[in-house]
């Protein structure tokens, strides 16, 4: 017999909105003696259930919801069904054509909260985040390589969320063995190399996909600065798009090499890009002082505020590179600039680059506002999953 979650009385609005998260100043008491990870029933102080959820005793999202359902029965199949779900959409995305690197699982929007999955060519990359999904991490293990047919699934459960779960992280290879870990994909044509041990998050940012076909699209002829390049995707894609020229800024060495190694892999006029070891606050201020000029700039910083707790100094770091980006930007330019902030909703992000424009003295306008590849849905009872905004800007 499961164990109950009882919450307090009146807490049980969210969950009556279908949100998956169960905060533990919500519960009133447990029955039973569940270990983490093991499922639970959610009721209502008048003892009605309303999901199911995983039950993370050292977490502050004390339950994670696996179904509203309350006579699902939450068993490997349950756990194969949602992944063949996962899995089928993607298939159908016209992204699918394009890529052979792809968002498999994107967690709570998949009705799979903790669970991360990234494909690579033939090399699955999965994310245990959360007590619910090291629970049942095997029978998800299983039904990826039964959808995927891919033999490898590296694992990165070394993000900092599970140390907040009571979760000590693990990365190695969880399915299939290979000598090297570095994976060849194709995005749109553009070749890169993915480290997906050593690379960030699960070695390369999928969400920006589309954006960077977009910086693509708009390359041509241009001057192009790339901000926070990781290992060259916007910058690639300008190249590719027509830029005249392009200078790419990046403070991980490691990155770079493979930025490089990205480059190479290409057949590109390395004449016309410049990839430079560079802390960008400091380096756009180095930029403006010596009078420089681009006509397409991204500004792609890493997340500033992962909460909305941090959203203060955030601000303030996401007003300073805008602002030197529009100092930097020649009239007529276009910028990119995105937030990747979970801290940040869109609305807040509009204003601190309306006010850095402002304070740089330029006149601009939105002319598309961008977000997140398909392959990253965002469950409608789960805002949180939209953390990924962006705004394209033409400079008067
Ligand atoms: N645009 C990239 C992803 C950027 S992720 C892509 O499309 O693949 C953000 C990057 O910013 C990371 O590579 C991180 O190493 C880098 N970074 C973080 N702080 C930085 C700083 N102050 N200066 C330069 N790069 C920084």
């Amino acid at each position: 017999m499961n164990a109950s979650f009882i919450l307090k009385a009146g807490r049980e609005k969210s969950l009556r909105r279908h949100h998956p998260w169960i905060f533990s100043g919500a519960l009133e008491r447990i029955e039973g003696t569940p270990e983490s990870g093991d499922t639970v029933a959610v009721r209502s102080a008048d003892g009605k259930t309303l999901a199911l959820a995983a039950w993370s005793p050292a977490s502050q999202i004390r339950a994670r919801v696996w179904s509203f359902d309350p006579q699902a029965c939450i068993d490997a199949e349950f756990f194969r069904s949602r992944v063949t779900q996962a899995v089928a959409l993607r298939k159908a995305l016209p992204a699918a054509q394009h890529s052979n690197a792809l968002r498999l699982v994107h967690a709570e929007s998949d009705g799979l909260p903790g669970v991360v999955v990234d494909r690579y060519a033939d090399v699955l990359v999965a994310q245990f985040l959360s007590a619910g999904a090291e629970r049942w991490r095997e029978p998800i293990l299983d039904a990826l390589v039964e959808a995927t047919g891919c033999e490898a699934i590296y694992e990165r459960s070394d993000a900092e969320v599970r140390a907040l779960e009571g979760l000590a992280p693990r990365t190695g290879f969880a399915r299939g063995d290979r000598a090297a870990a570095r994976c060849a994909i194709v995005e749109h044509g553009i070749h890169f190399r993915v480290d997906v041990e050593q690379g960030q998050k699960t070695g390369f940012f999928l969400d920006q996909r589309e954006n960077r076909q977009r910086v693509r699209a708009l390359a041509a002829g241009r001057d192009v600065l790339d901000c926070f390049c990781y290992t060259g995707g916007f910058a690639l894609a300008a190249l590719t798009g027509g830029a005249r020229r392009v200078l790419a800024l990046e403070s991980s060495a490691a990155a770079l090499a493979i930025a490089r190694e990205n480059l190479s892999a290409n057949a590109f006029a390395a004449e016309r890009i410049e990839f430079q070891q560079a802390n960008v606050f400091e380096h756009l201020r180095g930029l403006r002082d010596r009078g420089a000029a681009f006509n397409l700039v991204v500004l792609d910083p890493p997340k500033f505020a992962p909460t909305a707790a941090h959203a203060r100094n955030a601000a303030r770091a996401y007003k300073d590179i805008n602002l030197l980006a529009f100092k930097l930007l020649a009239r007529g330019g276009l910028l990119a600039s995105f937030s990747c902030s979970g801290g940040i909703p869109m609305d807040l992000f509009q204003s601190i680059v309306a006010g850095a424009a402002l304070d740089a003295g330029a006149e601009a306008k939105i002319i598309e506002r961008l977000g997140a590849a398909p392959d990253h849905p965002v469950a409608l009872n789960f805002p949180e999953g939209d953390y990924l905004k962006g705004l394209l800007l033409l400079r008067d």
